[in-house]
């Protein structure tokens, strides 16, 4: 296609918000969105930028009966001197792609995708706040739109990118949390669809979170779908863990979702010249180190949180609590390396940061 992204641009603007400390997660948007088309014959047409509105869609959709949905996530940062940047956006370009390959759906060209992040942030700049740890959320996502019933590959889908303002996530700074580990419910299994970004991971997932808050947990850790043995991730974050002086993640074995969080943090410790293991770690092999004193610390990984200390972690019947229910060394390490590059207060020797203007 012909990579010409036409603007029109609101006649209404909204009002800012101006308590950025109540902007919260996902609920103001800005005043413009992306929008592309995909069908067989054409390929991806009419990629345009518009004012941000309802979308109006067939109640046949397959999006709406069969889960033809895929979906990415990044921030946009403010930096002191105001100028706007994005963290590895070719990193979401390339895994939306990997998961609309798993789910039937289109891939969408590189270029076209990163041309339309830049001039959609650029138009939309205003809109990134300024207070510390507050960003602009990019939502990228995919949906396939056949208007009729039937279960098949789509030969119509629709592209968007919404932006939204967000507060810190952490509002009394960086805090331990309460994870509970599920037991029944799982997420994900080999051959499956946890390695995609997609709705209907989510959509599974919500009992277990709701019974584990229900409990006074934060979050619930996932694990394998097999024999529910082995870890693999943290609600929406993936999740690491020092042990002995070693930092170790579960491997990627199809089930967990890559997150680039994760990448970079392992990136990141192995420039330092520091080992991180990726293997399979069962649930019994950290209740042993857990009772040797080797667990030292544990955190989970991604774009919302950044690095999220473990403060507890539930098991069945029992609670055990990690590096005293504090923050560790090495999370509060990573959390202040990756932070310090995504707002600019550290260089960047990775060439990670992009600018956006
Ligand atoms: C998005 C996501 C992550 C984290 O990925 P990042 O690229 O680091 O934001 C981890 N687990 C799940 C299930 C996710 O959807």
């Amino acid at each position: 296609m012909s990579s010409a992204i036409t603007v029109k641009l609101t006649d209404n603007p909204k009002m800012k918000p101006t308590d950025e400390g109540k902007l919260g997660f996902g609920r103001v948007f800005t005043d413009h969105m992306f929008v592309c088309e995909w069908n067989k014959g054409e390929g991806w047409h009419d990629a345009k930028i518009v004012p941000f509105a309802d979308l109006s869609i067939h109640p046949a959709s397959t999006v709406l009966h069969y889960g033809a949905e895929i979906f990415e996530g990044l921030k946009a940062y403010r930096w002191a001197d105001g100028s706007v940047k994005l963290f590895r956006p070719t990193e979401n370009v390339r895994r939306m792609n990997r998961s609309a390959e798993r789910m039937g759906l289109p891939q969408i060209p590189e270029e076209l995708f990163l041309e339309a992040l830049l001039k959609l942030v650029g138009i939309d700049a205003d809109w990134v706040p300024h207070g510390e740890g507050t960003s602009l959320y990019i939502r990228p996502f995919m949906i396939g739109d056949d208007e009729h019933l039937g279960v098949h590959g789509v030969s119509h889908a629709r592209f968007y990118i919404i932006l939204s303002p967000s507060g810190s996530y952490y509002k009394g700074g960086l805090a331990p949390v309460r994870i509970m580990i599920e037991d029944h419910d799982v997420r994900a299994v080999r051959g499956g669809t946890g390695e995609a970004k997609c709705g209907g991971n989510y959509g599974a997932s919500v009992r277990a979170g709701e019974k584990a808050e229900e409990k006074g947990f934060d979050q619930v850790l996932w694990l394998d779908g097999v024999e529910q043995k082995y870890i693999e991730e943290v609600g929406s974050m993936n999740i690491m863990f020092k042990i002995d002086g070693k930092v170790v993640t579960p491997a990627l074995t199809g089930a967990i979702l890559p997150g680039i969080t994760r990448k970079s943090i392992i990136e990141f410790l192995k420039s330092k010249g520091a080992a991180v293991e990726e293997r399979r770690i069962s649930v019994d092999e950290l209740a042993k180190a857990l009772e040797d004193g080797k667990l030292e610390e544990a955190w989970g990984c991604g774009t919302a949180a950044v690095v999220s200390p473990v403060g507890v972690l539930k098991y069945k019947d029992k609670e055990y609590v990690i590096s005293g229910g504090r923050i560790g060394e090495t999370t509060q390490m990573l959390y202040d390396e990756l932070t310090g590059l995504q707002w600019g207060k550290k260089p960047d020797p990775f060439g990670w940061v992009v600018n956006v203007k």
